[in-house]
């Protein structure tokens, strides 16, 4: 099996071929075909998986099918994907790896991350002109909705990644309060490195038919 073969555009098969990765990881292999026909996902998977890749390059492949159609642009403060993450690490290092993967693509594909601890204006700033991509931890993501700095009208799809540690921090409410503000016909990812009691109710309510991979 190789990339090609997963759906994805030659732009990115550059990227990826750049980057120096020869076959898809399992997790890749499994989960980016379901994602690009738009199902719920479920997936359990660890660091070091590859599962960054997997959702990433699945989500600039539909973020360069859906520019063939322009409908919204993603100015305004507009978000197009969410990916919520438990920690500022997680959020500079999937926001690093996405901009790598879509370094290929013209016009640039926007992505930004925002996290706690820092002074929350020039992220304010940064947001102004929208993003195509914004990963974000979830108390600062609400700072900055509650500062009408993040809108999410036209978003289409939520990536939760490391559920399980983004529930073991406590940010349970954050997250209902997040989910309140996207829109009800999201698809959502959910990604975890295990499956705990306490994540059942967040996969009941979020998840819409999910399919389901182990890896
Ligand atoms: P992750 O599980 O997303 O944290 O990724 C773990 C590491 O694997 C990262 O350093 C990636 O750059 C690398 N990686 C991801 N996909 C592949 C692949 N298909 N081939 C080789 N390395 C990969």
């Amino acid at each position: 099996i190789n990339f090609a073969s997963l759906g994805l555009s030659s732009t990115l098969l550059t990227a990826i071929e750049q980057r120096g990765y020869n076959h898809p990881t399992p997790i890749q292999a499994q989960t980016i075909p379901i994602i690009l026909a738009g199902h719920d996902l479920r997936a359990k998977a660890q660091t070091g998986s590859g599962k960054t890749a997997a959702f990433g390059l699945s989500l600039l492949q539909k973020i360069l099918q859906h520019r063939e159609q322009p409908k919204q642009v993603m100015t305004g403060n507009q978000i197009g994907v969410l990916i919520l993450v438990p920690t500022r690490e997680l959020a500079l290092q999937i926001a690093d790896a996405l901009t790598d993967y879509a370094s290929t693509i013209t016009p640039r594909i926007k992505i930004h991350s925002v996290y706690g601890g820092v002074n929350i204006n020039p992220q304010m700033l940064a947001l102004r002109g929208g993003a195509d991509i914004l990963v974000a931890t979830p108390g600062r993501l609400l700072d900055l909705a509650q500062h009408n700095a993040v809108k999410f009208s036209y978003t289409r799809t939520l990536v939760l990644d490391e559920a399980d540690r983004l529930l073991q921090l406590g940010f349970s409410a954050e997250l209902n309060q997040i989910l309140e503000l996207l829109p009800k016909k999201c698809q959502n990812l959910l990604f975890s490195a295990t499956f705990p009691p306490d994540l059942d109710q967040l996969i009941a309510t979020l998840l819409v038919q999910p399919v389901q991979i182990d890896c």
